[in-house]
């Protein structure tokens, strides 16, 4: 199945500790990782009074049911030191599945499509990168949904590419 994720963090070693989770899940028999956006620095969202974020988004091959990724992710989150569990509050890393493929799940403990990507330009701006024409449930892509942040308040400025940085 083809699965885009995000990634995040804000706390330490942030560089680190994106290429970290994803030589992780890299790891992963069942996992591969096949393409990686550019690495963005964003302004946090909600709660603001925290430090500024790396954010990417990763597209992923694997053969896992979305809840065993899921399991998957909250233990590389655990693996890189990720404790305290305010929500929003500051993360060494942060991994939520955005899409698995066409899937659609409605539980309390996951949600997918994400329900809050559509509309946070930390997420549509490197997702665009990897594919600006896939369409959320709305029926909106995700070019024509960063198109309407346009003149939103969210920052997100270019960093850099993975590979240039360690
Ligand atoms: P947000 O979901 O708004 O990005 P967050 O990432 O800060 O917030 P967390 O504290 O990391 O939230 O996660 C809270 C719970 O969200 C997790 O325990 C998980 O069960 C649940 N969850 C629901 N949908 C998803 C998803 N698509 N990807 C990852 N976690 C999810
Ligand atoms: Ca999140
Ligand atoms: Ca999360």
């Amino acid at each position: 199945m083809s699965v885009f994720i995000s990634l995040g963090s804000n706390l330490g070693n942030r560089i680190n500790y994106l290429q970290q989770a994803l030589a992780l899940l890299e790891r992963h028999e069942q996992i591969t990782v096949v393409a990686v956006s550019s690495i963005y620095e964003t302004a946090p969202v909600g709660k603001t009074d925290q430090g500024w974020f790396l954010n990417a988004v990763a597209e992923l091959e694997t053969a896992l049911s979305p809840w065993e990724l899921l399991n998957v992710l909250q233990l590389v989150e655990r693996r890189l030191g990720r404790r305290r569990e305010e929500r929003w509050g500051p993360r060494t890393i942060d991994l939520d599945i955005l899409f698995y493929d066409r899937l659609t799940i409605n539980h309390p403990c996951l949600t997918v499509p994400h329900p809050r990507a559509h509309e946070r330009a930390f997420v549509l701006v490197p997702l665009s990168e990897l594919a600006p024409d896939f369409k959320f449930p709305g029926g909106k892509t995700v070019d024509e949904l960063l198109s309407e942040l346009e003149n939103s308040e969210q920052k997100v400025l270019f960093f850099g590419k993975l590979n240039d940085k360690i």
